[in-house]
């Protein structure tokens, strides 16, 4: 296993060749993107986006948890987005799957976890990109913010804005 050990390595070329210091942390597009953790899905080449242009969020599923919360607030309120985007993908590994077979396999194989750790599964695309666009919106301190949801598709490369998300 060498991953990091070629990672480490690649960063020494790219801070050789590093010409951004200038660059502000309040994002210069003012957008904010929770998407998720697949590796297909090149969130900044898909959206157009450069260095510094947006707070990006990622996690198993583009799910708003609390902690997405959190970071969409400070994002927000401090460091000035406006518009917030939620980017689901087709053939998600969390569309249609089993949570809570693999919590009990884990829980058989390891014990049980420190804390409720729930995987936030889901059996429609489209729904849950719009769950969670609706947790944004109900949120008082994000009220103020433009929310919209879109699908990735990761065989055209094309994203679906979700009607009326
Ligand atoms: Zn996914």
């Amino acid at each position: 296993m060498n991953a990091i050990d070629d990672a480490l390595n690649a960063n020494r070329e790219f801070a050789r060749r590093f010409t951004q210091s200038y660059l502000s942390r309040r994002p210069a597009r003012q957008l904010a993107v929770v998407t998720c953790l697949d590796a297909r899905l090149h969130v900044e080449e898909a959206l157009g986006l450069a260095n510094g242009d947006a707070n990006i969020l990622r996690n198993a599923g583009a799910i708003v948890t609390d902690d997405v919360l959190r970071s969409l607030v400070f994002s927000h309120q401090v460091l000035g987005t406006r518009e917030i985007m939620i980017v689901g993908h087709t053939e998600c590994g969390l569309l249609r799957f089993d949570g809570q077979e693999l919590g009990a396999r884990l829980e058989r194989q390891f014990g049980p976890a420190p804390s409720p750790l729930a995987f936030h599964v889901f059996d429609d695309l489209e729904a849950n990109i719009s769950r969670q666009v609706q947790k944004i919106k109900s949120h008082p301190w994000l009220k103020s913010a433009l929310v919209r949801g879109v699908a990735y598709d990761v065989k055209t490369g094309m994203l679906n804005e979700l009607k009326g998300g």
